[in-house]
């Protein structure tokens, strides 16, 4: 049966950064929310704005919803949520009746994902995989790359939900988006790094930044970051994108995870973890993923002082 807005009812749990706008988004489609985050002044503050509901436990949240929605940090965090992390501890299937649907569209590890399904699978309960990728700016309007993993015929019934959110892609079996969804992060990763190394050496020799963003922008070495991140967040110093960088290292780490399970070496993507946790290391642990620009400016300033204060 194809989930509809009049009857089907909706949990959301993990109003953060972008689960905040996605759920709004499905409540603007006309769904029937109730929400709930660990921090619950989130959760109740967003219920006031959007006027609906707010679950005070998530066997609560389980018990009023046919279909769960999760946005939250990582896979570890989604099977505590789904399962419990200790005998009777709160947790979804407490509440959720068999016949019912998780979505997980965190990113979170694809092994992990499966070994979930299979899980929920022994309380009558499904898993799809939607990881999104668009950033806060997608989520807010509605326009995020949806990879969706999983049955298809459940796939297809919940679409009419998913469609208020962006387009979708359907990806495979279980697991599938959130290996895709990674493996796009590694692709975005390493396009950050590699304009971030260029903007350095252009800055060095004497080339403005902004002309240099201006000259990849219009030549074929433009990326998604070059186009929006690099004036938006890093020459203005802003760095408040929205998606922090230990979110970005978790992602480059599942998509290695992925490579070496698939026996592929992936050098430069292993390259690209090392220099993103060195990154981490260096810019603290609440950084904004494009500080990692900053990463590269001052531990090379800190390396070689003369040249850059040239
Ligand atoms: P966030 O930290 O802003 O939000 C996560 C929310 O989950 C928070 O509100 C937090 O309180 C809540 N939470 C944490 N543990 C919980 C628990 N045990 N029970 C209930 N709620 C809990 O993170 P975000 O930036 O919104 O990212 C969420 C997911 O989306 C991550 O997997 C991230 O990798 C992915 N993602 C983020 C972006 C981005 O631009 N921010 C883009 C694409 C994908």
């Amino acid at each position: 049966m194809t989930a509809s807005m009049g009857t089907t009812k909706v949990g959301f749990v993990g109003i953060g950064n972008m689960g905040r706008p996605m759920a709004a988004n499905q409540i603007a489609g006309g769904w029937q929310l109730t929400v709930y985050d660990v921090d619950r002044e989130k959760a109740d503050a967003f219920a006031v704005e959007h006027g609906c509901g707010s679950a005070h436990s998530l066997a609560e949240l389980g018990e009023r919803s046919d279909v769960v929605v999760l946005m939250l940090p990582d896979g570890r965090i989604v099977r505590n949520v789904a399962l419990g992390d200790s005998a009777g501890s709160d947790c979804l299937v407490r509440g959720l009746q068999a016949g019912t649907t998780i979505v997980d569209m965190s990113s979170s590890a694809p092994v992990g994902t499966r070994a979930l399904g299979e899980d929920l699978r022994t309380f009558g309960v499904a898993l799809l995989d939607a990881p999104v990728s668009g950033g806060m700016k997608g989520a807010i309007a509605a326009k995020l790359s949806i990879m969706v993993g999983g049955d298809r015929a459940l796939a297809d019934q919940l679409d009419p939900l998913l469609a208020t959110m962006g387009k979708r892609f359907h990806i495979g079996p279980l697991g599938s988006g959130h290996a895709v969804k990674v493996l796009n992060n590694y692709v975005s990763a390493a396009g950050l790094a590699a304009a971030a190394e260029a903007l350095l050496v252009a800055q060095r020799f004497g080339v403005d930044g902004e002309v240099l963003i201006d000259v990849l922008n219009a030549s074929t070495g433009r990326n998604n970051s070059t186009e929006n991140k690099f004036k938006q967040y890093v020459l203005n110093n802003a760095y408040d994108s929205g998606f922090a960088l230990e979110l970005m290292v978790k992602d480059l780490k599942l998509a290695m995870d992925v490579a070496d399970a698939c026996e592929v070496p992936a050098t430069l993507g292993h390259a690209c973890l090392q220099l993103w946790e060195d990154a981490r290391a260096w810019n603290g642990p609440n950084a904004d993923h494009t500080e990692f620009a900053r990463f590269v400016t001052e531990s090379a300033a800190s390396a070689s002082p003369a040249k850059a204060s040239r």
